[in-house]
């Protein structure tokens, strides 16, 4: 049977954030391994927080180098596990820290490597969305482990109970891995908000707000979404740049994605329409953004926000 090891990544909140979308894409193909790599002493407590997802197997393995050197030490260890198990897969979600890591794997063990995969079948053949999404491509790793990195929220996660065996396992530093030491890290201050790029909803606002994201926000509040912005949006010092979605923004997939006085531009699209349900509001009729909505309210955003938002939160009580 073939092996699919995993990584499994926790947010701060202690979510397995991305374990069940990866597991289900690895059980198509074979028998699923989520490798933990933990502090001293934390590796029995994240293995813990996988509670669901096909998952045969977790590995933790427990080092304080996953902090002191972060993604060298991470790759190091993956690449030894794909090694020892001869995995024929590996996957790893597409965040900047799984992709990071996974271009080091396929480096270390000499294999192919394809980013930003929306699905992954049971031959390993990935689908890649590319040129702003208007292309799709499917594509195999030819030569040893497949390391594929997959976009949060492409796959629909099955959430049967997890009850994998629980095992231990170590690592070699290599001296290269030992050439760069974080000496000192801040926690990202957030707000309440999910995670942009892992949100099941976003409501986005662009150049349409007028820079006032208050009735984005207040929306965004009432369904529990993530707020994002356009570029025209960021560039005007509206929103933050890191919650930009985009081809120089972050790429986004969720359930529901609402375009608040965004036009809809090339660029815009390719981080969002792969998104699952498109919203657009706009006052423009003929705005590209409809499209590729599944739902368009043509009206002025300030006064079509605040009664979606007081539907909902009517709804709610
Ligand atoms: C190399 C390159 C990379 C880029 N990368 C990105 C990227 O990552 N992300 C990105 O977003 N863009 C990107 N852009 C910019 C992109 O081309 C567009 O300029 C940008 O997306 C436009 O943002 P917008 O839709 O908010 O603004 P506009 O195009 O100006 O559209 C504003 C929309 O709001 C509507 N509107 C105005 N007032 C209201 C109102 N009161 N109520 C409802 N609707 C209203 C208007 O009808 C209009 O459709 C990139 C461009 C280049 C060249």
């Amino acid at each position: 049977m073939s092996q699919v090891l995993i990584l499994a990544e926790f947010s701060a909140d202690g979510v397995a954030k991305t374990v069940a979308e990866l597991a289900t894409a690895g059980a198509r193909v074979g028998s699923v391994t989520a490798l933990v790599l933990a502090a001293p002493g934390k590796g029995g407590a994240l293995a813990g927080l996988i509670t669901s997802g096909p998952i045969a197997e977790v590995v933790v393995i427990e080092s304080d180098a996953f902090e002191k050197y972060s993604v060298a030490a991470a790759s190091d260890a993956v690449a030894q596990v794909i090694t020892a198990r001869a995995a024929d897969a590996f996957l790893v979600a597409s965040s900047a820290y799984g992709k990071e890591v996974a271009a080091r794997v396929a480096v270390q063990i000499e294999s192919g490597l394809i980013t930003d995969a929306v699905d992954v079948g049971a031959d390993l053949t990935a689908t890649q969305l590319v040129f702003g999404g208007s292309t799709t491509v499917h594509s195999r790793v030819s030569h040893g482990c497949a390391v594929i990195t997959l976009r949060p929220n492409s796959i629909t996660p099955d959430l049967v109970a997890a009850s994998p065996s629980i095992t231990t396992g170590a690592f070699e530093m290599s001296a290269s891995a030992q050439l760069a030491q974080v000496i000192s890290r801040a926690p990202y201050v957030k707000g309440g908000r999910p995670e942009l790029t892992e949100a099941q909803i976003i409501v986005s606002g662009g150049r349409g707000t007028d820079g006032n994201f208050a009735v984005v926000e207040a929306f965004a509040d009432s369904l529990g979404a993530a707020v994002g912005a356009s570029r025209a949006a960021t560039d005007a010092g509206w929103y933050p740049h890191s919650l930009q979605v985009g081809q120089t923004g972050k790429t986004v997939s969720p359930q529901l994605y609402v375009a608040c006085g965004i036009s809809g531009a090339i660029q815009h699209r390719a981080g969002m329409q792969t998104s699952k349900l498109i919203v657009a509001i706009n006052k423009d009729p003929d705005a590209p953004i409809f499209e590729i909505a599944d739902f368009g309210v043509i009206g002025d955003l300030f006064a079509v926000l605040p009664k979606a938002t007081e539907g909902v939160q009517a709804r709610k009580s």
